[in-house]
């Protein structure tokens, strides 16, 4: 973990936040690697899981939502964590996250616990007396069910089908930890799917396999991925039915995603709380209903993390002719995710190289993200894509000058093959878009 927070930092994908001033405990920033990581992992969820079905809109509400809304939730009222102090060091804990009955720093005595709501707290308005008390919202999908009348209204989606919404959520953590897998400020990738209850168990089990599928796609190893069931005894207050995607990260296993049967929890009371009726009429059966509701809910920096660990690998290659090894630290990023899905390198920068090389990388930019570079020996520029996790090098070199064709140097086998400059935008951009056959 260590190595890659450093590399995270030292190549530009994550940052503490605010560091120049001490940072803020459980908020990161995706510097100009990161946030393209970041980005791809998301475009390629949204692909997958909504433009590519025809049972699936989208949605991009507003963070701050009316504070019933957490009323209605059950947030208000459920969303605690049991705190505890140490009563020698100060140190607070979350009393279900610990294994030992005294502190784990200094061995001291820990207070009897006590609730403290996760939700951070905001006040809309500037006035003292009219400012209106809300939260930031501590979970994405709260807005999904509150607009479920206005977005099936407004399109002709029918049940069974699903909204999908990717953005910031806030909980304020009581011990932010293990880099950006538990932050104070993260983004969610949430589907609400509404069906009937006949059919809940047969769409939690496609869920699950979609589900499954996305991980393996972008790359991680499967014997590093397994579900958890939870207990009917710890099911949150609104779920029937609960799985977790776990992964096996550096500090042990820990959870990537839910999958949650909720039933009718969440539109049943906000219809009562709001008084406005948010039953889906089905047109063709004549039937009015409540649906019931499966949530997959994903994190974006967890899956982001699992990525960066899945990616990183350090192995022993050949350098130089004497049989000698160095060590490459590569990270083998799925290309579509890869934050640069090119470098085009001249071998040297004189003889006119350099030009050829820049004027090829201008036409490639215009359909993914690329990366121009001639400065040090050609090996060294190699390396230097390999640890931020460039899929292709090209390298232009005298034969270029001749024949107008270059070599593509393939990130995790070395290999190169010669073709033509006219066919590289094709032969890239194939293999590092979000398509699938
Ligand atoms: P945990 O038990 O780890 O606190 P949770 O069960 O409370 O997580 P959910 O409420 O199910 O999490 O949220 C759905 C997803 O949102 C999680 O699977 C996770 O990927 C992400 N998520 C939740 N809390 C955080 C956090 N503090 N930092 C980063 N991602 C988070």
């Amino acid at each position: 973990m260590d190595k890659l927070v450093s590399l995270c930092k030292r190549k530009g994908f994550i940052f503490q936040s605010s560091s120049i001033y001490g940072g803020v405990n459980g908020c990161w920033d995706f510097g100009p690697l990161g946030v393209e990581l970041k980005r791809n992992l998301k475009d390629d969820w949204w692909y997958v899981f909504v433009q590519q079905r025809d049972d699936m809109v989208g949605l991009d509400a507003s963070i701050i939502m009316h504070p019933d809304v957490w009323v209605a939730s059950g947030h208000v009222e459920a969303f605690h964590d049991m705190l505890t102090d140490c009563k020698d060091c100060k140190k607070r804990y979350r009393a279900d996250h610990l294994e030992t009955e005294n502190c784990p720093e200094c061995g001291g005595e820990l207070t009897e616990p006590k609730a403290f709501n996760s939700m951070l707290r905001t006040q809309l308005g500037v006035s003292e007396d009219t400012a209106v008390n809300t939260y930031l919202r501590p979970e994405t999908c709260q807005s999904i069910f509150v607009d479920f009348k206005e977005i099936y209204s407004s399109t002709r989606v029918k049940v069974p089908f699903g909204i999908a919404q990717v953005g910031k959520s806030f909980r304020n953590e009581v011990n932010p930890r293990n880099f950006i897998f538990r932050s104070r400020e993260f983004e969610q990738m949430e589907i609400e799917f509404f069906c009937r209850e006949a059919e809940e168990e047969e769409w939690f089990a496609r869920w699950q396999k979609d589900i499954w599928q996305w991980y393996l796609d972008i790359g991680l190893s499967e014997d590093k991925l397994r579900w958890y069931e939870h207990p009917k005894e710890s099911l949150a207050h609104y779920s029937k039915r609960t799985v977790d995607v776990e992964y096996d990260f550096p500090f042990g296993w820990g959870e990537l995603q839910g999958l949650a049967n909720r039933g009718t929890f969440d539109l049943t009371a906000h219809s009562k709380k709001s008084g406005k009726d948010l039953s889906f009429f089905d047109q063709e059966s004549n039937e009015r209903f409540i649906p019931t509701v499966l949530e997959p809910s994903a994190g974006a920096d967890r899956a982001t993390l699992a990525v960066l660990c899945d990616a990183y690998c350090e192995e022993e290659v050949p350098a130089g002719k004497d049989g000698k090894t160095e060590t490459r630290t590569v990270m083998r990023f799925a290309p579509q995710l890869a934050p640069i899905k090119a470098a085009v390198l001249p071998l040297v920068k004189k003889e006119g190289l350099a030009e050829i090389a820049q004027d090829l990388e201008r036409t490639l930019r215009k359909k993914f993200n690329t990366y121009y570079d001639h400065a040090g020996a050609i090996g060294r520029r190699y390396r230097r894509q390999d640890e931020i996790g460039t899929p292709f090098c090209i390298c232009v070199d005298f034969d270029t000058k001749e024949d107008e064709t270059v070599t593509i140097r393939e990130r995790d086998s070395m290999e190169q093959v010669r073709i033509p400059m006219a066919e590289v935008s094709d032969y890239i951009g194939k293999r590092v878009s979000h398509e699938r056959d």
